[in-house]
């Protein structure tokens, strides 16, 4: 079995989260529903906006040209406001520029070892995309779908709603570390350690089918 890139960032989270997911006992996003939508509607503006900067057009004016198509897909996903949802896309969106062109969202990558969906690449820069806070495993995470390109990129990108970007270096200390956890995390997919009581646990939103598989 290929090892999903997202196990990499859910081993930090907790070391037996990628069994859960490999059972499909708990589901792989743990977004919010308006992290979800942010997130939908986040890669439809880039991708757009990408378009019309390639076409000639100055990015400011990209990104708001795309905005009346933006506010429509976020009421159709439900947001209860829309405008001000799509504006806070938009300015972010604005704000971070484009790493390259072309902008393509959801590519799929894989190698012998890894699969997995790069939120966007950029150019040759892969971008993940979050509305929480930064985490190790985020940027395990999208320094592993360097492993998978054909062309290693020099830095990579975490774009925090509505934060900022943030960029890392692809050292080859940090991928040599990202290669050392494929293996640990494979392994606990086949045989998941019972945890030690972490104090996280009582605020853990698996903490349910976890004491069902580990009772403690
Ligand atoms: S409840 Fe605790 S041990 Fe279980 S997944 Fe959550 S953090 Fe890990």
């Amino acid at each position: 079995m290929k090892l999903p890139v997202s196990f990499l960032r859910a081993y930090f989270y907790c070391s037996v989260l990628p069994y859960m997911l490999a059972q499909g006992i708990v589901r792989g996003s743990d977004l919010s529903a308006r992290g979800t939508r942010l997130h939908k509607a986040y890669l439809e503006l880039s991708v757009k906006a990408s378009k019309l900067v390639e076409a000639g057009l100055d990015p400011t004016d990209a990104v708001n040209s795309t905005l009346s198509d933006i506010i429509n897909l976020l009421k159709e996903l439900n947001s209860p406001n829309p405008v001000s949802e799509a504006r806070i896309l938009a300015d972010f969106r604005t704000r971070v520029g484009f790493a390259g062109f072309p902008v393509k969202c959801e590519v799929e990558l894989e190698s012998d070892l890894l699969i997995g969906r790069v939120d966007l690449i950029e150019g040759y820069t892969p971008i993940e995309v979050k509305t929480g806070r930064i985490s190790r495993g985020d940027i395990f995470q999208v320094v592993a779908y360097t492993l998978l390109m054909d062309i290693e990129p020099e830095k990579v990108a975490i774009d925090y709603i509505p934060r900022g970007r943030v960029w890392i270096n692809v050292t080859r200390e940090l991928v040599d570390l990202v290669k050392k956890t494929i293996p640990k995390v494979a392994e606990t997919i086949v045989e998941p350690k019972i945890p030690e009581r972490k104090k996280m646990c009582r605020t853990c939103s698996y903490r349910a089918e976890c004491s069902l598989l580990f009772p403690r």
